[in-house]
């Protein structure tokens, strides 16, 4: 896979969140401006998902600072995300694990929000909650941690008020510990000092004989740039990457849910190694040459609301093709 990263690669190689890769853009932005998307309600996307209120929890965890796992300040987020979840009624389940990093064991927690339905077989949507650690400069990830936290905790929200009975259960997942605690994703630990939290989980699965009951990973990641033009994550299972940007394409979102294609290494990998379809929703184009990824430049202020409802939108709105898919 990494050979074929690095033959396919014209540019867009960067360490860190993983292996990284882009292919040439083949989907070419339009000349012109691209045309506003459809109002909500002309496009029937009435999901109930509120952009604005997904950025006041993006500011709201920034507010906490930086995030690394096993700080307090981490910690601090987590009970705040928590009672966020339980306050909407939600059964709130926190999974915690020592594993070994470069700087000796590290207490971590996954927290996993669960929305039961008739059957046992489930779909997983996950976010990372931890940021990474630098002692350079003050890295809050509102991008690269937040963004995505911020839009699993709108679902929530979103979720707990539907009243039609679920066929398939659904897991809100937080993993925490992606982020790699040397400088970069394979300096440490044999390419093992990152995805703590998303390969806790798949082992646990594994462990349990339960992989096959769950039949969708969807993992979101950096999903709040103001400029948002999410491309096809190559790794992911091509029938969920399909159902997602095909949903996207018509609810009037082609422009953010490109066909260009890159490779990413990320917490979704875990569960492809698992046998678990999975996909990653990411947009590594995070400014200029992507230069505000892992720098002081990932603050709130490159974040907008509208690319958290565009996310939470097309994700709410794939689910029923999803569930369908594997019914
Ligand atoms: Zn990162």
């Amino acid at each position: 896979m990494y050979l074929r990263t690095l033959l396919l690669t014209i540019s867009l190689l960067a360490p860190g969140c993983g292996e990284r890769g882009a292919q040439p853009d083949q989907s070419a932005r339009p000349a012109t401006a691209p045309s506003p998307a459809p109002s909500p309600a002309a496009a029937g996307m009435a999901t109930g998902f509120n952009g604005e209120r997904a950025f006041e929890d993006v500011k709201t965890q920034v507010g906490f600072g930086p995030r690394p796992a096993g700080s307090p300040a981490l910690e601090k987020t987590r009970a705040w995300m928590i009672k966020t979840l339980r306050d909407l009624g939600i059964t709130v389940r926190i999974d915690e694990f020592n594993p070994v990093t470069p700087n000796g064991r590290v207490r971590m927690k996954n927290i996993i929000a669960e929305f039961p339905g008739e059957k046992p077989e489930a779909i997983i949507i996950a976010s990372h909650y931890d940021t990474k650690f630098y002692k350079e400069f003050r890295f809050v990830g509102a991008n690269d941690g937040a963004s995505s936290t911020a839009v699993l905790l709108e679902l929530a929200r979103v979720l707990a008020t539907q009243k039609t009975p679920r066929k398939q259960t659904l897991q809100l997942v937080f993993f925490d510990g992606e982020e790699a605690f040397c400088a970069e994703w394979n300096d440490c630990l044999n390419g093992k000092d990152n995805t703590y939290g998303s390969r806790h989980m798949a082992e646990q699965l594994v462990a349990k004989k339960e992989t096959d009951r769950v039949r969708a990973m969807i993992l979101l990641d950096m999903v709040g740039d103001s400029d948002l033009r999410i491309r096809r994550e190559e790794n992911s299972s091509p029938w969920l990457v399909e159902a997602i940007w095909s949903t996207a394409g018509e609810i009037g979102y082609r422009d953010h849910f490109a066909n260009a294609l890159h490779f990413i290494t990320d917490d979704h990998m875990p569960f492809l190694q698992a046998g678990i379809p999975a996909v990653d929703i990411i947009d590594f184009d995070y400014g200029p040459g992507s230069a505000y990824w892992h720098t002081a430049e990932d603050t709130i202020d490159k974040i907008s609301p509208r690319s958290l409802q565009i996310v939470g939108d097309v994700v709410l709105r794939s689910l029923p093709r999803i569930e369908a898919f594997i019914r």
